[in-house]
């Protein structure tokens, strides 16, 4: 490659996370739109897209998303960028959590009607555990939405970042007549009567129009210049390291699916979005991206649920140097020597093959059972071991047993393999040692049902708990005494002690009952 630091320059990889309908899909194809890979809009959810014909996993066909949308790639503004997909609804899994280990920053998209949701504030957590750069879009403003200041400040109340709006509604639903863009010192205007007044100037105080138009005369007009005053007033300033270090999140209004302020939006985004950013290794080793030697890790692993096709799609996101298709690389974990020659690109409009990719990009490296959650691949002589990935607290948990009882063998060789590859996380009762499965979301359980029979042939029953809070305790502090019917007292895999609380309630109960003892989450 010409210019690998050039090269590195170029990318930007993010994630968009939002509640079910706040309008991520809209966003995206409203983006491959801009970016020139769609023609129309509908083609990422739909079926004959490009997007979505995929022969991969019958329970995500099912649900219409398949391997290709989980990555995007496509150029735009002199960018090449690549969309994580973290899925929401019952595909939500701890694989959604995994992918925000995997992007340089995250898009936040909120309904401005609904303000923020459960779903985005749990994402939100992990981002801002990780103090990834984020960015908030305010989408939907062609509904009649919350006002703006209410929905700002729930934002800096509920999430704990401060917020900056890059730019300001002018009215929404029927009476939204653009935004006040403060960050370019215009005014966008909504529906225009000709594109020449799309963008209309500021005066030097950025609080008006710099000359006279009939939008002065609009509904919501005084209003919205009155707010933006204040903003300037008593707002906070913009720091652009806050915004870096994930403690400033800048704020964007806008109506996706009217297409009104998303270019804009995007054109700041990348403006500000980081560059691949260097990773940390076990030994405090910062990899940098321009490392020549390449190193990756693997942070999602798609396996095919077509009982005729036993592959699997390792996802690694590129830290260091370049990757050639045909390169050999070292599987650290266990000190394999692999050859990446049979290899998934995630280019714009085909699943098309590209022979190199750079850091920042994603490569799918099929996989016939080497890989796990987290494994690190390196080309160069001094060996690179990235930091694991964390451990997420699991939310719905069930007992699991062999339907077969004379199936044990395959039953636990299956639940260790599965448990090893981040399927799903197992948990052991202290006293019965019964095997529990905890995950995150549903479509965990299904995935592992799935597999169990058709790669290890083995029936297994299922049996829900219902929705438990897990709390870690440390061995010195634990009294088995301390678990009851509402705290049940589990193992982790590594053996430590965990209680599963029937609700919050009952958590509090416990901390009132044992005040010297602490409980933790994990993220
Ligand atoms: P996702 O679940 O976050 O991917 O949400 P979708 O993009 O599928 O959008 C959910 C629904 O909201 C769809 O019916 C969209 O057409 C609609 N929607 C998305 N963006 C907007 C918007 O800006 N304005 C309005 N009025 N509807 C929108």
């Amino acid at each position: 490659m010409a210019n690998l630091k050039e090269e590195i320059m170029t990318r930007r990889t993010f994630a968009i996370i939002s509640h079910p309908d706040a309008g991520k899909t809209t966003i995206t194809e409203q983006m491959l739109l801009l970016g020139g890979v769609v023609r129309s809009a509908g083609t990422v959810k739909g079926r004959q897209g490009n997007f979505a014909k995929s022969d991969w996993m019958a329970i995500e066909q099912k649900r219409g998303i398949s391997v290709t949308s989980s990555v995007l790639q496509f150029d735009f503004d002199g960018k090449r960028i690549n969309i994580l997909d973290t899925p929401g609804h019952e595909d939500f899994s701890e694989d959604t959590y995994r992918t925000l280990m995997a992007v340089d920053s995250v898009i936040m998209v909120v309904d401005s009607a609904k303000g923020i949701e459960p779903q985005t504030k749990k994402l939100f957590e992990i981002v801002k555990e990780r103090h990834i750069p984020i960015f908030t879009f305010f989408n939907k403003l062609d509904r009649d939405g919350r006002p703006p200041m209410d929905l700002v400040d729930e934002l800096e109340t509920t999430l704990g970042i401060n917020a900056y709006p890059m730019n300001w509604p002018i009215g929404s639903g029927q009476i939204l007549a653009g935004l006040f863009d403060l960050y370019h010192h215009q005014v966008e205007v909504y529906r225009p009567a000709n594109e020449s007044e799309r963008f209309l100037p500021l005066n030097a105080e950025g609080t008006d129009l710099a000359q006279a138009n009939a939008l002065q005369q609009t509904p919501a007009w005084q209003e919205s210049q009155e707010e933006v005053e204040l903003l300037q007033d008593a707002g906070n300033a913009f720091n652009e390291e806050a915004v870096l270090k994930g403690e400033l999140t800048p704020v964007f209004f806008g109506s996706a699916l009217a297409g009104f302020g998303l270019e804009t939006f995007l054109r700041t985004y990348l403006k500000f979005a980081p560059a691949p950013s260097s990773k940390q290794t076990v030994d405090h080793q910062i990899v940098e991206p321009t490392n020549p030697e390449f190193s990756g890790f693997v942070f999602k692993i798609q396996a095919n649920m077509n009982p005729n096709h036993r592959d699997r799609i390792a996802f690694v996101r590129i830290v260091s140097g370049e990757f050639e298709r045909g390169m050999d690389v070292t599987l650290q974990r266990t000190g394999k020597k692999l050859r990446l020659s049979n290899v998934t690109q995630f280019m714009a409009d085909s699943r098309e093959n590209v022979e190199n990719a750079v850091p920042g990009d994603i490569i799918g490296v099929y996989d016939t059972g080497n890989f796990q959650i987290g494994d690190t691949i390196y080309a160069g002589k001094p060996a690179i071991t990235f930091e694991e990935l964390p451990t997420f607290t699991p939310e719905l948990f069930m007992h699991v047993r062999a339907k077969n009882v004379l199936k044990q063998k395959s039953f636990h060789k299956g639940v260790t393999q599965l448990v090893q590859e981040g399927t799903i996380q197992m948990y052991t009762a202290w006293d019965s040692g019964d095997y529990i499965l905890g995950a995150v979301g549903q479509l965990q359980f299904e995935v592992f049902q799935f597999r169990m029979e058709n790669e290890y042939n083995s029936e297994v029953v299922l049996e829900p708990m219902g929705p438990k809070i897990a709390r870690w305790i440390s061995s010195d502090q634990l009294d088995p005494r301390m678990a009851s019917s509402r705290n049940l007292l589990v193992r982790d895999r590594a053996d430590q002690p965990v209680f599963l609380f029937e609700n919050m309630f009952a958590e509090r109960w416990f901390a009132d009952k044992y005040p010297d003892v602490t409980l933790e989450a994990k993220l």
